[in-house]
């Protein structure tokens, strides 16, 4: 595995290469990166093309500096587990001022889909996102690009800015997944402390207990989140949210695939899940 660390070095090597599968990620891999790794390898097979991961903690995503600077890093470990699922090329910019050049002003902006879950509670968190992943985009030229439903707003957008731009290539989403005991995979998830690891399985509880509802017959939204306040304590919830599942504009009742979205800090660490609910469109 080919590991690269600067834009000069990325351009001349994709000019030799014909498809490109790429992953973004911040680092610090666990299983929920390393399915949409192998799903590039599926999609651009040895010998077709490059299955490309990057790593970059994209420090224009963060709103919280404390978070940026608390956000884990694990370059070698993360190295290891990309070359055992077949990764061929690592990109990871030694310095942040590879992507962002001094006094870097040009930003990306999809409006609408950022005014709820996420975006209204990390104000200029998508602009951060789009940014880097257009220029990412951009130097990489990847027959697709594949991201997680984990971070079903982010997918949204990226798929609105990739049509938007005129991007080439696909995006993909993969199924978010979780540990055996249904938390959500996240690299935050090495943060939480043992008691708030427990706790934060109040997050897949809730949201099965969204869908038993839905499967009952519930369609309205207030009945199908009630007491999220209870049933998610102790932890502090950013927002616990009912949208539709395409444009991400709250609905009152369901009648279109929705999404039900929650962001709820437990132990100082800010977790993020999502399901997605699909009425049977014959009822
Ligand atoms: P990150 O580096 O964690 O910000 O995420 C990099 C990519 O991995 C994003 O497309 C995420 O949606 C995806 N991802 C993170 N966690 C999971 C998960 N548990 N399941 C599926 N995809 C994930």
């Amino acid at each position: 595995m080919l590991v690269l660390r600067t834009v000069s070095e990325l351009r001349a090597w994709r000019a030799g290469v014909d498809r490109v599968a790429l992953v973004p990620t911040m680092g610090s891999l666990h299983e929920g990166h390393l399915e949409l790794l192998r799903e590039g390898r599926r999609r651009v097979k040895i010998g077709e093309g490059a299955v490309v991961l990057s790593i970059f903690v994209n420090p224009t995503q963060f709103n919280d500096p404390r978070d940026l600077a608390s956000y884990p890093r694990d370059e070698l470990g993360d190295l290891a587990k990309a070359a055992g699922v077949g990764v061929d090329l690592a990109f990871c910019p030694s310095h942040a001022a590879e992507l962002y050049p001094a006094n870097a002003s040009t930003w990306i902006e999809v409006e609408g889909l950022d005014r709820h879950l996420c975006g209204a509670s990390r104000p200029g968190h998508f602009r951060g996102v789009c940014t880097i992943v257009g220029k990412l985009l951009g130097l990489i030229r990847p027959t697709y690009a594949i991201f997680g439903e984990k971070d079903f707003q982010q997918l949204a957008i990226v798929r609105r800015m990739h049509r938007d731009l005129l991007f080439e290539g696909e995006i993909l989403g993969c199924p978010i997944v979780r540990e055996p005991d249904g938390l959500a995979m996240s690299s935050r998830n090495t943060r939480l402390g043992a008691e708030a690891r427990v706790h934060a399985l109040a997050i897949p509880r809730f949201l099965a207990e969204v869908r038993q509802r839905f499967a009952a017959g519930e369609r309205n939204t207030g009945a199908l989140l009630a007491d999220a306040e209870s049933r998610l304590n102790p932890g502090h919830i950013d927002y616990v949210s009912l949208v539709d599942a395409e444009d991400l504009q709250p609905v009152a009742t369901v009648e279109r695939p929705a999404l039900v979205a929650l962001a709820v800090v437990f132990g100082g660490v800010r977790l993020i899940d999502n399901t997605v609910l699909m009425p049977d469109p014959s009822s």
